[in-house]
């Protein structure tokens, strides 16, 4: 049975105050599977996409646990552990634990790098019931002492494919062989790959599974569109969007995501130029600058941030209406993080792909992951029809199809548009997904 009420859970009241006055009603899919089975003292293993309430699902059932059993803690010791990516990430985990406990008496600290250790040397001095940590740091103040992990009880990986695409294996595993046996843990992963699993089974002892398909989280409530353009059409068109969304939805902001800092911090500029206020973030800029920018985006100063995967990570900003992949990432993973950017808190997002010549492989990938095509968006004066043939004919026919066929056929008729007879069509994949579309005029 999942409950529908997060009054129907067994939560200690202190956190039924702070979630009627957060008024969080429903628990959404993730929580409410999860939250009964932590609340048992399972292992979990989840997987589920972002912006599906994953924070929650842990944080709950472990403030439960602080408020049911208030217990001395060590020096240096803490009773939770979770682990986090980046820094921002362990903020956002940090400020959900300090919402969601508001009522309930318990300490806790961050760890993480780019910043001064002291600080979070003398917060540890007197232990803490949750510590929120990035690996490196951590494992930095372990070795100085300064940090004991004898007393976890509870221990949460989040964004554990994150953690591994950042190269962060060793430092996991060697914070793991460092923890009790008797503890509970919480593994979340936005994809399950076999390397995952396999690090999931020596940290799990016979974990519940909660899974949330990514067709329910990503494909509905995110109107997804791909644009076929050249590499030079890229910045006029997303002048265009831009200008199409200020004049749409006053107050949305905007995310778009750069493969590399350098183009990052070029398109911010050229942006700048062309009258839209805009900010970059990317792992070369010091954590106050990103902090700085953040807040300016937030606050709508700079309404369009340009980021790169890894500064984006866990950026949990309500307002985003509208997320651009100026380039396509190369790993599909990275597309689901991106796009969960916009829609959070169950509002509606648009996130728009360009794809050029050199992404369609890219392209094909992360429709192989998402298990729906991309529905196009033809509907502006830089349409490259060329590339959006041999786009389905990649998908179609297997294999790469010669550039010299095709070219810039317009196709007769209703073919501009993709209705390519018996070939496999995006416009029909899916009543809503044109909303926005040419289908909607
Ligand atoms: P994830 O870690 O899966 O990406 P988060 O835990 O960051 O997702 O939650 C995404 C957003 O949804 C946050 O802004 C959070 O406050 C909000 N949220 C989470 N659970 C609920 C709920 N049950 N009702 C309303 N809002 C929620
Ligand atoms: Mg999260």
């Amino acid at each position: 049975m999942t409950p529908t009420e997060f009054e129907a859970l067994p939560l200690a009241a202190p956190l039924q105050r702070a979630l009627r006055e957060l008024n969080y009603q429903t628990p959404s899919p993730v929580q409410a599977q999860a939250i009964p089975l932590l609340l048992e003292g399972r292992d979990l293993l989840g997987c589920a996409q972002t912006g599906t309430g994953k924070t929650a699902s842990f944080a709950l059932p472990i403030l439960h646990a602080i408020h049911s059993n208030p217990r001395q803690v060590r020096p240096k010791s803490c009773r939770t552990l979770v682990l986090a990516p980046t820094r921002e990430l362990a903020g956002q985990v940090g400020k959900s634990f300090t919402t969601y406990g508001q009522h309930v008496r318990f300490r806790q600290t961050l760890i993480y790098g780019g910043v001064g250790q002291n600080p979070q040397v003398s917060a540890m001095r007197g232990g803490v019931d949750v510590l929120v940590a990035t690996p490196g740091r951590l494992l930095d103040l372990i070795e100085q002492r300064a940090v004991d992990l004898s007393s976890v009880e509870f221990f949460v990986l989040d964004e554990v494919d994150r953690m591994l695409d950042m190269g962060f294996l060793r430092d996991v595993k060697r914070i793991v062989s460092l923890l009790p046996s008797n503890r509970q843990s919480l593994f979340f992963s936005a994809t399950l790959a076999p390397n995952i699993v396999e690090l999931a089974q020596t940290i799990l002892r016979n974990p519940a599974r909660v899974s949330i398909a990514p067709e329910t989280t990503t494909a509905e409530r995110i109107e997804q569109q791909v644009c076929f353009v050249d590499r030079e059409s890229k910045k006029p068109l997303l002048e265009q969007l831009l200008r199409g969304q200020a004049d749409a939805v006053e107050g949305k902001l905007t995310i778009v995501f750069s493969r590399t800092k350098h183009g990052a911090n070029k398109l911010a500029k050229s942006l700048c130029a062309a009258g839209f206020p805009a900010d970059a973030i990317h792992g070369n800029k010091s954590q106050a600058q990103r902090e700085k920018a953040l807040e300016r985006f937030k606050k709508g100063l700079t309404p369009v941030l340009v980021a790169t995967d890894v500064a984006a990570r866990g950026v949990d900003v309500k307002d985003v209406g509208l997320v651009v992949n100026f380039d396509l990432p190369n790993e599909p993973e990275a597309y689901v993080h991106r796009i969960g950017r916009t829609g959070r808190a169950g509002a509606d997002g648009r996130a728009v792909s360009f794809c050029a010549d050199d992404e369609l492989e890219y392209l094909r990938e992360i429709e192989k992951v998402i298990k729906m095509p991309v529905p196009r968006w033809d509907d502006h004066q830089w349409h490259h029809e060329a590339l959006a043939e041999r786009h389905l004919r990649i998908k179609t026919g297997g294999g790469k199809a010669p550039q010299s066929q095709g070219g810039r056929r317009q196709g007769g008729g209703g073919n501009r548009r993709g209705n390519n007879g018996g070939t496999r069509d995006y416009s029909n994949a899916s009543g809503r997904q044109n909303r926005r579309g040419p289908a909607s005029r």
